[in-house]
């Protein structure tokens, strides 16, 4: 059994101002050549679970290259195109049984409607009718068209997303079958015009999707069903026929099939207002937050999360606490190359005057007057404890620590997805020692800082606002939940 293996991971935002270069996927991982498989093989990501299994069966693996871009702004198309090429030419090596791809299904890409379509048909045109499984993020953008290009589609079960690992495994295992012929791949979609704000749609709280979780878990001890994937996707990559998709993948065309989509998707619709965000003001949090006598209170400004797409760059909260009056200590982390820049021609101990942040997300406010001292430098290089690049090593740039009277910065040079305190770590920052630490993702702080006194999630404007409604839509086709409503389920068909 010959397998090709690889992966090509990117999550997009539309209303992000920042652009995505080969940069930003060689600042995460990016394996490809001779060290592929011995790097990846007993790690945690997908293609670590698919090369177990294909190990298991005495597979012989084709590396192709596998890559994680983060989260971002548009793709440049040079930067697609390389990652493309590179992947497809490796596929240039004589007859193949199967391919493995994990993807994560929603990145934006210039000039293509779908940069994951348009992949899948070249690897479609190179390796003929073999069987094609993806794994893709919770989070992608599910196509009828994707799913005509390959034979079946696994999604991550959890969000927080903390089994990539097993994820591979379910693909590849599904893989294996399908090239041994022990079953015949079959797959449908359905999908529902529904965007969900993911701060909402995590799969472990008492959340819609943790009954989709164990309703899709359910389904997959039938006879004939292989998985049963939810996609919620990422509200923030706007597609015209944006949704909540179910696909299931059957061993033959099931025949329970339209009830088991009419009953996922109608339990999904029923409870959609338990979607809707409950966010704080800052201003609430500040006042509230005060009042409790222990820290961190944790402040999670998720509309501007690297995670979700956004420039990381907001000096919004910043901002806000430097004019709130309040003495206690504050912790932020900011992206802005030009300030690393100042800092480090100045040295350890200067005090510097800069305008921070806000200069890539400008539409939210100035770069803010900050006079600081400098405490300190690092190389920003960290690893990830967990997620969908745990064990993978990463960086934000060079990084700088600032300090204005209780405030504390750690101002960076390049955004990075943020999983827990890593970055903050990294630059030997302990978050325990504030009494307020702004974090910047949508889900993930539940589970990092769960035993943090307080946890906020913050009303702020930003590419990755959690208030879907404020939002400026241009491409999505109405009417759709929650900008509409119905009794009924609105479908995209
Ligand atoms: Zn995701």
């Amino acid at each position: 059994m010959r397998i090709a293996v690889g992966a090509l991971l990117f999550e997009g935002n539309t209303f992000s101002l920042s652009r995505t270069t080969i940069q930003d996927f060689q600042s995460h991982y990016f394996f490809e050549g001779e060290d592929f498989i011995s790097s990846l093989r007993g790690g945690e990501i997908e293609v670590s679970g698919a090369i177990s299994v294909l190990d298991a069966v005495g597979a012989e693996i084709v590396p192709l290259i596998a890559t994680h871009g983060g989260c971002g702004g548009t793709v440049m198309r040079a930067c697609f195109d390389e990652l493309k090429n590179r992947l497809l030419a490796r596929l240039d090596c004589g007859a193949l049984d199967g391919v493995f791809l994990a993807l994560h299904g929603a990145m934006i890409c210039e000039g293509t409607e779908n940069a994951e379509v348009e992949l899948l048909e070249a690897v479609r045109e190179k390796v003929g009718s073999v069987p094609i499984v993806i794994t893709c993020d919770l989070h992608a953008h599910i196509t009828p068209k994707m799913i005509s290009l390959c034979d079946a589609i696994v999604g991550y079960e959890h969000y927080p997303h903390d089994d990539v690992f097993e994820t591979g495994v379910r693909g590849a295992g599904l893989l294996v079958k399908a090239v041994s012929g022990s079953v015949k791949l079959s797959m449908q979609m359905k999908k529902l015009a529904m965007l969900v704000t993911p701060t909402m749609a995590g799969t472990r709280a008492d959340t819609p999707m943790r009954e989709a979780y164990k309703a899709c878990r359910a389904l997959e001890s039938l006879p004939g069903i292989l998985a049963v994937s939810y996609f919620p996707s990422t509200p923030w990559a706007e597609r015209p026929d944006g949704g909540t998709a179910f696909v299931l993948v059957s061993d033959g065309r099931h025949a329970l099939q339209d009830l088991i989509f009419e009953r996922l998707c109608g339990d999904l619709w029923n409870e959609r207002a338990r979607f809707l965000p409950q966010l704080t003001t800052i201003d609430d949090a500040l006042q509230e937050g005060k009042k409790i006598d222990a820290g961190p209170i944790i402040l999670s400004e998720m509309s501007d999360a690297v995670g979700a797409g956004a420039a990381g760059d907001s000096a919004y909260l910043l901002q806000k606490y430097m004019t709130s009056g309040l003495t206690e200590s504050f912790l932020v982390q900011i992206v802005d190359a030009g300030v690393v820049d100042l800092a480090r021609a100045r040295g350890v101990g200067a005090h510097i005057d800069c305008q921070l942040g806000n200069k890539v997300e400008n539409r939210h406010g100035a770069p803010v007057s900050f006079s600081a001292e400098v405490l300190g430098f690092h190389d920003g290089a960290f690893i990830y404890s967990g997620g969908p690049m745990a064990g993978t090593s990463s960086t934000v740039g060079a990084a700088v620590v600032l300090r204005h009277k209780n405030i504390v910065v750690l101002v960076t040079s390049r955004p990075a997805y943020e999983y827990a305190d890593e970055q903050y770590a990294a630059a030997g920052i302990d978050v325990r020692g504030f009494k307020f630490v702004v974090v910047k993702n949508p889900m993930n702080y539940r589970q990092a800082y769960s035993w943090a006194p307080r946890l906020y999630a913050l009303d702020t404007p930003g590419a990755g606002r959690a208030d879907l409604t404020k939002l400026e839509w241009r491409q999505c086709v109405r009417p759709f939940y929650p900008l509409d409503d119905s009794v009924t389920p609105i479908y995209r068909d």
